[in-house]
């Protein structure tokens, strides 16, 4: 369906005016298939067939509606929806238009709402991206990590350059509201040299957004076996890392966050959600939730995740509904019925909570998380917000952190904002570590 037309009842999105007085909601659905795993990649996704696919598409429509007959949605509006993965643009245009159809019939999207999608080069065609499009898609975020062929292949990834160059001229007519490329640092072989010339070419084809993320190696991919010890040294890393910053501030983005980089007013809603600490809902398998502060995440194994949808459809939304998700008891799963409140018991083997796991935030947990997650932010953290959500003062909390911290050119302070200084973005997990209470 079109953006901004109106919805027959039962098809498509019902766009609502933001001043409703629902609650906004940042929606993630997680797509974990993919032609074939790149060298380095440690996510949630595999190769699978059409039929696979048809599957878990109708296991997302289904986690849907028993998330909204769990009363999940009540109250709140779709305010962004993301579509992730994995690779979501091996999924038809169909299939998408299902899955955005069935979100739409459950929950009102908000007339501005943000709906982005990852696509991989080398995974769609014109007439696919044109029907993306005409489905309300306003958002991708294009998987590019290179313009470099040889540096390309060295990832393992599907495309090359110039797949990369045929899908942008596809999106130019389409009026997308923002189109996000996303780069990597650290690339086997990289060099300052081939970096700059594929940070040219990226800002040459004037993307609204640019996310620019350091190669880490994580344990049991391939490269880590290749490269134990990092795929460039310390130094390479720190260098490349710099000369992002640089060269794209100087080509008029704003670095938002620490990877991220927009033109004025397309920085990524969703990814702001989850800084912020907005509520947000995940469906699909191991996606991660947070919603009235608990943190849940459905099971990242097929089976388990298929397991849990039966049981919210049968009887888990029945007991979450009746306790509500904040106070029915941590691990009940694994504890076994005994544990199971007396009204949650709807029948013999119904487990109370049918996530792979759950955790209430404690108010320490929640300061804490406010202040890592929103340092990532180059505004910061506000101070009046933080009395508004907790009651104290930042500095009755963190006076001692924040001083130290200060002292050593890593936090600044400036109109009722602490964040992170150019110095502090460096070394930001040093400085967020001293968050935890
Ligand atoms: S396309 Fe992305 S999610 Fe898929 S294997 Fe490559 S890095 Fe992993």
């Amino acid at each position: 369906m079109k953006e901004g037309t109106s919805a027959k009842a039962g098809e498509g999105w019902m766009r609502t005016e933001s001043g409703t007085g629902k609650k906004p909601l940042g929606v993630y659905v997680h797509i974990p298939f993919c032609v074939r795993k790149c060298l380095y990649c440690d996510f949630l996704s595999a190769p699978a067939s059409g039929e696979r696919i048809e599957h878990y598409v109708n296991l997302l429509l289904r986690e849907m509606q028993a998330s909204a007959d769990m009363g999940q949605l009540q109250n709140y509006e779709a305010a962004t929806v993301y579509l992730g993965g994995g690779t979501p643009s091996l999924l038809t245009a169909r299939q998408l238009d299902l899955i955005l159809c069935k979100l739409g019939t459950l929950l009102p999207f908000r007339a501005d709402a943000e709906i982005s999608m990852e696509m991989n080069p080398g995974t769609v065609t014109r007439q696919q991206l044109a029907d993306i499009r005409s489905i309300g898609i306003n958002r991708i975020s294009i998987g590019v990590q290179s313009l470099q062929d040889d540096e390309l292949a060295a990832l393992g990834r599907i495309h090359r350059a110039a797949e990369v160059y045929h899908l942008w001229e596809w999106t130019e007519p389409l009026q997308f509201r923002s189109r996000s490329l996303d780069l990597m640092s650290g690339i086997p072989g990289q060099t300052k040299e081939s970096l700059r010339a594929t940070l040219k070419r990226a800002v040459s084809l004037a993307p609204e957004h640019l996310s620019v993320y350091s190669l880490i190696v994580e344990e049991g991919t391939p490269f880590y076996e290749q490269y134990p010890d990092g795929a460039v040294d310390e130094d390479t890393d720190r260098r490349l890392y710099a000369l992002t910053k640089v060269f794209l501030q100087a080509h008029g983005y704003e670095r938002y966050e620490i990877s991220s980089y927009a033109r004025d007013g397309h920085a990524c809603r969703h990814n702001l959600t989850y800084w912020m600490r907005g509520d947000y809902l995940g469906f699909g398998l191991g996606a991660a939730s947070l919603m009235k502060e608990v943190r849940f995440r459905n099971a990242a194994g097929m089976t388990q995740y298929e397991e849990d949808i039966a049981a919210r459809e049968t009887c888990g939304g029945e007991s979450v509904r009746q306790q509500g998700v904040d106070s029915v008891p941590e691990g009940a799963r694994q504890q076994g019925e005994d544990s199971v409140p007396e009204g949650a018991r709807q029948a013999k083997a119904c487990p109370v909570f049918p996530y792979a796991e759950r955790e209430a935030l404690s108010v320490e947990d929640r300061m804490a998380e406010t202040m890592f997650l929103g340092l990532r932010m180059t505004k910061g953290v506000s101070e009046q917000a933080f009395r508004g959500q907790f009651g104290y003062d930042m500095q009755e909390i963190y006076g001692n952190v924040l001083k130290k911290h200060m002292k050593d050119g890593l936090l600044a302070h400036e109109n009722g904002f602490f964040h992170l200084t150019e110095r502090g973005l460096d070394v930001s997990n040093y400085v967020m570590a001293d968050f935890l209470l």
